[in-house]
């Protein structure tokens, strides 16, 4: 291939536990404990994942476990995804991204940037140093990035409020994608962070007694890279190559458990559960497909959200999961669920 090639012997699916630091109303009760690098214990049980990071690990480390490996596989060709999963205020949007002022000033210094300007930032440097192909030949890259949110199981465009409900079309031409969502080329890590901060502030959220920036939608941001060498135009076309990166940010998956918020947070919280059921049914069928080699059917088509997660999820994809718990033992039922989703996705 044309394309300088990263060797990879990373599975397809890891599954990746972060634990936040307790803040100073959750000192008292710490419910998780005996945390390594590849276990912890809620109550009497324990778990063992891919890995685990302690209240301790820093964006950095998190970068370094999940978002170096990722660059390396996107290059190599793969397309690959994070998902962030866990109860509300359990550290999905900060694992994921940071808070957004890290973005806008001083980023790639900033401690407190999340794993996708993090990516950005190396991928970039990686784009920029990987110019020529094992045969002297120049490499071209091309980046463009979209961003949505699925709300009540409908697809609204992040970068442009205006454009809802959009359907997911299937045809030759085009192939699998969200038809009117808005596509922007990118060339810098700075051009990716506008998007960023600009998609993350037309996100639904709602004020919840846990969290007061609660999440009641998912959101996918995605970045297509196209390569290809430069030479003649038949040439081109030949060696054209195409990954994806998705980064996913889910609404809380306690959604149902939160009292007195009227109906339309009801409505919400009905969609949240029913479409997170469907996306551990999912992970489910993919577990057992890869472990058993068995034929079934993928139920990809269960819900928007799954629908969506078609070309991130299965076949040749990468994708890790990063499960956020916290210690506080009000929540101990929500952080059991977390875990218990994260042992079903291997
Ligand atoms: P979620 O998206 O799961 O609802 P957030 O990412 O919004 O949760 O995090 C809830 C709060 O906890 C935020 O104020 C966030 O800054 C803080 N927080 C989350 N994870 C960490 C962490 N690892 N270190 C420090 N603060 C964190
Ligand atoms: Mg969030």
């Amino acid at each position: 291939s044309d394309v300088p090639a990263v060797g990879s012997v990373d599975p397809s699916v890891k599954v990746v536990v972060r634990v936040r630091p307790a803040n100073d109303q959750e000192k008292e009760s710490q419910v998780v404990q005996n945390v390594s690098t590849d276990s912890l214990s809620v109550g009497d049980r324990m778990f063992t994942f891919d890995s685990v990071l302690g209240p301790d690990s820093t964006q950095e480390d998190v970068f370094r476990l999940v978002g170096v490996p990722l660059v390396k596989n996107s290059l190599a060709g793969f397309n690959t995804s994070i998902v962030s999963y866990g109860q509300t205020a359990s550290g999905k949007t900060y694992t994921m991204w940071g808070p957004p002022s890290a973005m806008v000033d001083g980023h790639s210094t900033n401690s407190s940037l999340g794993i996708a300007p993090r990516i950005f930032h190396m991928l970039f440097s990686e784009i920029e140093t990987n110019q020529e192909n094992s045969e002297g030949k120049q490499i071209n890259y091309q980046c463009r990035c979209s961003f949505l949110e699925v709300y009540n199981d409908q697809i609204n465009d992040l970068l442009d409020p205006t454009q809802r409900n959009l359907q997911i079309r299937d045809d030759a031409k085009n192939g699998f994608h969200v038809e009117n969502l808005t596509d922007e080329y990118v060339t810098t890590v700075e051009d990716v962070t506008q998007i960023i901060v600009k998609g993350l502030s037309n996100r639904k959220l709602g004020t919840t007694a846990i969290n007061s920036k609660s999440s009641r939608s998912h959101i996918i941001f995605t970045c297509i890279i196209e390569s290809w060498c430069k030479g003649s135009p038949s040439n081109c076309f030949s060696s054209l190559r195409t990954s994806r990166i998705s980064l996913v940010d889910l609404a809380g998956l306690d959604w149902d458990e939160l009292e007195g918020l009227g109906k339309q947070c009801i409505d919400e919280g009905r969609h949240v559960k029913r479409s997170l059921s469907r996306l551990g049914k999912l992970v489910n069928v993919l577990a057992e497909v890869t472990n058993s080699g068995m034929d079934q059917k993928i139920p990809y088509m269960d819900s928007c959200l799954t629908h969506l997660l078609r070309e991130t999820l299965g076949g040749n994809a990468k994708v890790t999961f990063i499960c956020t718990i916290f210690p506080d033992d009000r929540c101990k039922a929500g952080t059991l669920s977390t875990l218990r989703f994260g042992g079903r996705a291997k």
